[in-house]
This record gives C-alpha cells, structure tokens and sequence, in this order.
C-alpha cells in the first residue's frame, strides 16, 4: 500500500526517559510504515534543553503558534536530583509551563476507556474530560502568616491614586490571610476554549464554581461564561444539538458521581487540579490519561497526561525487561494526526488515526496489555506483554483492520 502523504508538518516535541523510548518506538512500528510522516522536530530532552538554555521550548511553541498541530513527549521538570544527575547549568522551568503560557491554553484531560477496566464509579461509560483553567488563582496567591492582633485589610490603589479599602478581618489572635487575582481576559479566553472545544468534540460542556460564598469572585466567572454563551455560542450549541449547563460546585460533584460521564467539565484552577486526579484514579490508570492544550486561537498539542515514567525507564538501562504502557502516548500521535488531517482535509489521515485507536482498544480488549493494566482488568484470558511486543500486537491488529 501506498503511504499516506502530508502537506504541513506536525510539530514533534521528543522528551526523556521511557516515554523517550516508547516515543521512538511508536515512530518506527506504527507509523512510519504507513505514512510519509511530516514533522518538524524539536527535541525537549533535557540535555537538549540545557544545552540551548531551554531556547528549543521556546522554539517548539512558537512553532506550534505557526503551523498549529504539535505532539509533545513527556519530559523532566527538573529539580535539585535532577540538576546533579543531568549536571544542568540551571534548574529549568516545566517545559509545559512554558508552552502554556506561550498558548496561553486550557489543558482538557479525558482517559482512555475499554472494556475489562471498569471504572471505579459504576455508572461511568463514558469519558468525563476535565478543563482547567490554568492561571491565577490560589497558585498565584500572595499569603502571610498573622503572628498576633491587628487587622487586615484588601486595599486597591487604581492607576490615579484612588484607594478602596475593605476590612477583611479584626485579628485577636495568630493566623493566616491570603491574597489572590484573576482577569476577565484569561477568564474569557478559558470560556471561549471550552466552548469551541464542545463543539469540536460534540459533547456538552458543564462549568461550576463557588458562587453563592463568592458573590463577586466566583460570580466574575459565572456571569464572563454566561454573556460569552449567550452572545457567540448558543445558537451554534442549539445547531449542535448540545447544552452548555452552570451549576454549582457541590451539585456538580453530585451529578458527575451518578453521571455515566461523555461531557465536559470545566473548572478553576484549584477544582480543576484536585478534580482531575479524582477523575483519573476512579477511571483507573493514569497511564490511560490523555492530555491536549488548547489555545484560545485554535492551537492544539496533544500529549499523555502522565511523566516519563522514571522507575521503569532506570530497569530499562539496566537491561532488564519493562512493560511500559504506550496507549495515552499513541493516542496523543492519533489526536494530532487526526487533527492535521481535519484541517488540511486529508480524509485518509483522518481514517488512519482512527485506526489506530481502534487497533489499540481492540488490542487491549482481546486480552493483550501491559502489566500495570493487567492487574487492573476483568478480562479472563490476559497475556502480559513488554513495552515493544504491545505496540507489535497492536500492528498486528492495525493490519487486520486495514486489510
Ligand atoms: P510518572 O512518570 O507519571 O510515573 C509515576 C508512576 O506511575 C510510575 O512509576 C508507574 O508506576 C506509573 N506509570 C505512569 N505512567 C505509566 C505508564 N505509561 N505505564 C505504566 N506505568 C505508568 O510520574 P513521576 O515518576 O512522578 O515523574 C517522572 C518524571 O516525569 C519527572 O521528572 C516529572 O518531572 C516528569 N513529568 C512530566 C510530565 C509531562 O511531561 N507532562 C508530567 C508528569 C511528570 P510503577 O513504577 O509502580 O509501575
Ligand atoms: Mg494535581
């Protein structure tokens, strides 16, 4: 068969470690041999990144502003272990952090579901994707200890010297006071996101906050996403045929509970973190995690949502034999090759990630997996395979379906 061409490259971002491995792996078994891969590569590895003084992450999201599409490998955020083992000129930012603000995107995480993994919420069926929204917030805060009686006020000086001032407590005693910010822009930014993403996808999108505690805070946020809906989306939402619905936190908490998932659901930063480690655990494995930023232009990178998976990468060097799970890793090529295909109208692109899916569900679902879902599934007849014989059988199985 002839290979499947492309006319724009994708952005490859390679990365560290195990997943560095898989990455080349999955290039050289499920790819290659079918498609005439255009990517324009940059290599995040941490050595790399070093030795350019993490200049190639920068180049890698500027890249990704131009063209569109990228896929990232997972990568070392270095700390204080790393900077000695790599023997680093500095400690280097998350290279995910330099990406997102570049974008300045929202991160949807969905997982992965097959059957014999039964989630451990029962009525779940299908994926819950979380979006957070990634600024501000508790994770910009300025905090203080209070070592004794006084009193703490909130007071804003605008650009003319006019000061607002509220009390925010009359402390008697020692405690704690905090301060933290948002801006309608990124608010906005995140509402439009997750509104085209909806569409993008076809599933409804649902958004909760705290807004009758925080009356001016929390409601920024409801009332930015409801003027955004009813002004540029809800006839197109109508058209779809699908619902944008706010609700409060604690009544969403409940309704995703007895959900049986299939929609999106957006969060603050803080509810978005906690959130989408809940969502993750009870779908059952972070390596089933799938990852994708989205900018608020229509810029997309897709990735696996976990690291580079360090512990087995060390038994890899040692010589001995791993059993590596490559599925949110395949699946974050598919996103992109399906994405570049929808944009560039490459219907054979298209179909060809979407094989490839299939292969590795079917795969998993006929009993072949790696270890860390072995002990997860319900299926009978399981067979444990290495890292490199899983992405084998999926080939195996990708040519049956394409045959
Ligand atoms: P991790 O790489 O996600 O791995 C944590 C553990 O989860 C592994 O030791 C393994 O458990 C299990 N696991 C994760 N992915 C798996 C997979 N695909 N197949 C099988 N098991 C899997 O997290 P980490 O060890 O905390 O971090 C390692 C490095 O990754 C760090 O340097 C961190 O900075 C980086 N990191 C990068 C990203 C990113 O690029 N997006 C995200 C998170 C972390 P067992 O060992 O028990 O088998
Ligand atoms: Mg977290």
């Amino acid at each position: 068969m002839e290979k499947i061409k492309m006319n724009v490259p994708l952005v490859e971002m390679d990365g560290d470690e195990m997943t560095r491995i898989i990455w080349q792996y999955i290039k050289d078994i499920l790819l290659h041999p079918y498609i005439d891969l255009k990517t324009e590569y940059y290599d995040l590895g941490l050595e790399k990144r070093d030795e350019t003084n993490d200049q190639i992450t920068v180049d890698a999201a500027m890249a990704t502003k131009k063209y569109g599409v990228a896929v990232k490998c997972a990568t070392i955020t270095p700390n204080a272990q790393r900077v000695e083992e790599y023997n680093l000129k500095e400690m280097w930012k998350s290279p995910n952090g330099t990406i997102r603000a570049i974008l300045d995107g929202t991160v949807f995480r969905a997982p992965i579901v097959v059957k014999g993994i039964t989630p451990l919420v029962s009525t779940w069926k299908k994926p819950i994707t979380i979006a957070r929204h990634a600024y501000g917030d508790i994770y910009r805060n300025v905090e203080q200890r209070v070592e004794g009686p006084g009193k703490a006020e909130l007071l804003f000086t605008d650009a003319n010297g006019q000061e607002t001032r509220q009390t925010i407590f009359d402390f008697e005693d020692k405690g704690i006071l905090m301060g933290m910010y948002n801006l309608d822009s990124s608010i906005s930014n995140f509402a439009r996101t997750c509104f085209n993403f909806a569409l993008d996808t076809k599933q409804d999108l649902w958004f909760s906050t705290k807004d009758t505690i925080s009356k001016k805070y929390d409601h920024t946020f409801k009332d930015i996403f409801e003027e955004i809906y009813e002004e540029e989306y809800k006839e197109k939402f109508e058209e779809a045929g699908l619902e944008y619905f706010y609700t409060l936190i604690d009544d969403a908490v409940a309704r995703v509970i007895r959900s049986e998932g299939g929609y999106i659901w957006a969060c603050k930063n803080y509810d978005g973190d906690v959130m989408s480690d809940m969502v993750a655990t009870a779908f059952g494995s972070l390596a089933m995690m799938t990852s994708v930023l989205v900018s608020p232009d229509g810029k997309y990178e897709y990735e696996a949502a976990h690291g580079t998976v360090t512990r087995h990468y060390y038994r890899h060097l040692k010589g001995e034999e791993t059993s590596t799970n490559s599925m949110a890793t395949i699946f974050a090529w598919t996103g992109a090759l399906r994405k570049r295909g929808e944009l560039d109208g490459l219907d054979d692109l298209v179909q060809f990630a979407n094989q490839l899916e299939e292969a590795s569900l079917k795969t998993i679902e006929s009993g072949i997996m790696t270890k860390d879902l072995a002990l997860l599934s319900n299926l009978t007849n399981i067979k444990t395979v290495n890292t490199k014989e899983f992405l084998e059988e999926v080939k195996k199985t990708l040519d049956e379906i394409r045959s």
